[in-house]
């Protein structure tokens, strides 16, 4: 294993997730359902053709883990650290994993607003930019 970040691989379904800098998730062009992390198939009517729907990176935790040993040698300065699950405020049903930065992992709390944050990595000529998540804070309510 690299002594980095694990960095995913880009592959024509995903691609947009990881480099637009928005939430483009994956939407069935056949019954409409949005599913996350993308796949080859519709999970709910196993068709195989896709659009894309950008939502607004707010949600709530749904629930998460708090890790104590790094994976990688990578995140070893940054143990511990919280890994969130994430239920979106748009569409509740779609769930996304990620960290939670700029957080104590024993002030993290099931329901707790987040909004999306970008990390921005260069990687063989590629821009990828990660969604991260951060604590909403009170006056960015809306
Ligand atoms: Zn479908």
């Amino acid at each position: 294993m690299p002594d980095r970040w694990t960095l995913p691989a880009l592959d024509a379904r995903n691609r947009a997730f990881f480099t637009s800098g928005r939430l483009v998730l994956q939407k069935c062009a056949s019954c409409g359902v949005v599913q996350h992390p993308p796949e080859e198939m519709c999970h709910a009517c196993h068709s195989m053709d896709f659009e894309t729907r950008e939502c607004r990176g707010r949600g709530t935790v749904y629930s998460f883990i708090v890790a104590h040993h790094a994976a990688n040698p990578a995140l070893r300065e940054r143990v511990p650290y919280a890994v969130i699950l994430v239920s979106l405020d748009e569409m509740p049903e779609v769930r996304i994993v990620g960290n939670l930065l700029d957080v104590s992992p024993d002030r993290v709390w099931i329901g707790m607003p987040v909004r999306t944050v970008w990390e921005r990595i260069e990687e063989s000529g590629e821009t990828l930019q990660l969604p991260q998540w951060k604590a909403l804070e009170e006056d960015e309510h809306e």
